[in-house]
């Protein structure tokens, strides 16, 4: 059996951060297991056209590593993925990741401390991998979530999820339709606008859009992207500006009556016909879900060849679907942009921790954490971007580096104490979540259905503060709250 010191799942952002960071720490035995043939996790997921991260680039890239080569401010989904390679070279991890395989389950064995977890290469019998740590570095949106249609499977021409895109399907001239418009449809819509022959948007809930700020980045940027001070000093400013736009998840703000008034101007003016725009006037609270950036959206559903549909989806049919009028949308392709089941994100592996219990198990009623990090009942698993740890204002780099450092700090305390392993204790992480649920409340996110809560409608998904205390409570959270064995 091969035995590491970490077993890392998932080649994303917070896999590659954590091999980084065991790297410098001088840890070498671990091993980044990933389903997919390369680095990038989501962004190797959903390589729809237009795909881009609606962050800007220098708070989307690691804190140690600045890219001096972000071809524009927002970046698309291969350049990102071309900068994880990058920062794979540069920090000598890449032999670590073993891509193709999946990890199909994990037990730890409690006389030992240690976890066993089973993974399957291709074409070839399984094998179990012995590791002291799990690092689960899948993130919430991972399972693609495909709409309850009735009779979808029936639908005969080229059905596909945006997170399973397939690049080689041709697309010009065919007649597509989207049902969904998140911020995956938003950034969709105007590269198949451009291809298709005739675009069906198919529209449940209207969304807020606000204008995407982009630009090409120059000789200039790159200039200050190699100088780490000027890159610094770059960084913050952004960064305080996404703080500022934290505040607008809170009623009574003016940052919220400034994201208001702007996205109603920018529907205002990009949309020139009344009923359209009644179409996609938001209806819920600003902020409930996902804030969408878009500067293309609204211009390429003015456009002839695009309908906008606000009637609800009856069924589909075997040449496309019907709406609940008794129209018939005729489509050669179908694409669900309908998002992911954060629920069960982790569902599909099997993983026990102690007293033979699994984490679905524990997660029956919905997934909780303790700082969306460690589980009670799983001694020595980490988790990445785990329960209550997104937010709608900012990078999700700001929230992985101060855990993968955390959790360096737990793998140290053990072996410090001579120990084997760490879990943190079940009251500790009732407290904890007790306080957030009070706190997530009476809070916008809990307004509106929303990929954020669970089917009991507990938020499994947001972080109600603002990053510093994120990145505070973690780094401050006391050995005392955890048992060591
Ligand atoms: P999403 O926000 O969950 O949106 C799914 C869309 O599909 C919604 O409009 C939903 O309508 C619709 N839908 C679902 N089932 C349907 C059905 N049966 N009939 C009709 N419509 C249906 O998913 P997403 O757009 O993929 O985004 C998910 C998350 O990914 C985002 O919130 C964001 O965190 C992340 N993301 C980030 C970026 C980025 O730039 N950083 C880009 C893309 C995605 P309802 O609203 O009515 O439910």
């Amino acid at each position: 059996m091969q035995t590491y010191d970490v077993v890392i799942m998932g080649a994303g952002m917070s896999g590659l951060c954590m091999a980084v960071a065991l790297k410098k720490a001088g840890m070498q035995r671990f091993v980044v297991i990933e389903k997919s043939a390369g680095l990038g996790g989501t962004w190797w997921d959903n390589r729809y056209p237009g795909a881009h991260v609606d962050v800007p680039a220098p708070l989307y890239s690691f804190s140690f590593a600045p890219n001096p080569k972000w071809t524009r401010r927002f970046a698309a989904a291969a350049e990102i993925q071309a900068y994880m390679a990058d920062v794979a070279q540069r920090f000598g991890v890449l032999e670590h990741f073993q891509f193709n395989t999946q990890v199909s389950a994990a037990r730890f064995d409690e006389a030992q401390g240690c976890w066993n977890v089973d993974i399957k290469e291709p074409h070839q019998a399984g094998k179990t991998l012995k590791a002291q740590f799990f690092v689960c570095s899948t993130g919430p949106l991972s399972k693609p979530r495909w709409p309850d249609i009735p009779q979808l499977r029936r639908f005969g021409g080229v059905l596909m999820h945006t997170a399973r895109w397939d690049t080689q399907q041709p697309l010009k001239g065919q007649r597509i339709g989207i049902i969904g418009t998140g911020s995956t449809a938003a950034q969709l819509v105007a590269p198949l606008a451009d291809q298709a022959s005739h675009l069906t948007v198919f529209q449940r809930t209207p969304a807020w859009v606000l204008p995407r700020a982009d630009r090409r980045y120059g000789r200039i940027d790159h200039w200050v992207a190699r100088r780490p001070w000027l890159h610094a000093a770059v960084r913050k400013g952004w960064y305080e500006l996404l703080e500022w736009g934290r505040k607008g998840f809170d009623e009574g703000t003016a940052a919220r009556s400034t994201l208001m008034r702007t996205a109603q101007t920018h529907l205002w003016r990009q949309v020139r016909d009344d009923t359209l725009r009644e179409q996609l006037t938001p209806k819920m609270p600003l902020g409930c879900k996902r804030l969408i950036y878009a500067s293309d959206y609204y211009p390429a559903l003015s456009r002839p060849h695009v309908a906008l549909v606000t009637t609800a989806i009856k069924h589909a049919t075997s040449s496309g679907l019907v709406t609940t009028d008794g129209k018939a949308h005729k489509l050669d392709v179908l694409v669900c942009a309908t998002g992911f089941d954060v629920q069960h994100s982790l569902a599909h592996v099997p993983i026990v921790g102690t007293a033979g219990r699994s984490l679905d198990e524990a997660w029956a009623e919905a997934p909780q954490a303790h700082l969306g990090l460690t589980v009670a009942g799983f001694p020595n698993l980490f988790l990445m971007l785990g329960p209550n740890t997104a937010t709608g204002h900012t990078s999700t780099l700001l929230f992985i580096e101060p855990a993968v450092q955390w959790v360096l700090k737990a793998m140290q305390a053990v072996q410090d104490r001579g120990q084997r392993s760490i879990v943190v204790k079940a009251e500790a992480m009732q407290a904890f979540n007790q306080q957030l649920q009070q706190r997530l409340q009476a809070a916008v996110w809990n307004q509106c259905n929303n990929w954020y809560r669970a089917d009991n409608g507990r938020n499994i998904a947001i972080w109600p503060g603002f990053t510093n205390d994120y990145v505070n409570a973690v780094r401050r959270q006391p050995f005392e709250d955890f048992d060591f064995g």
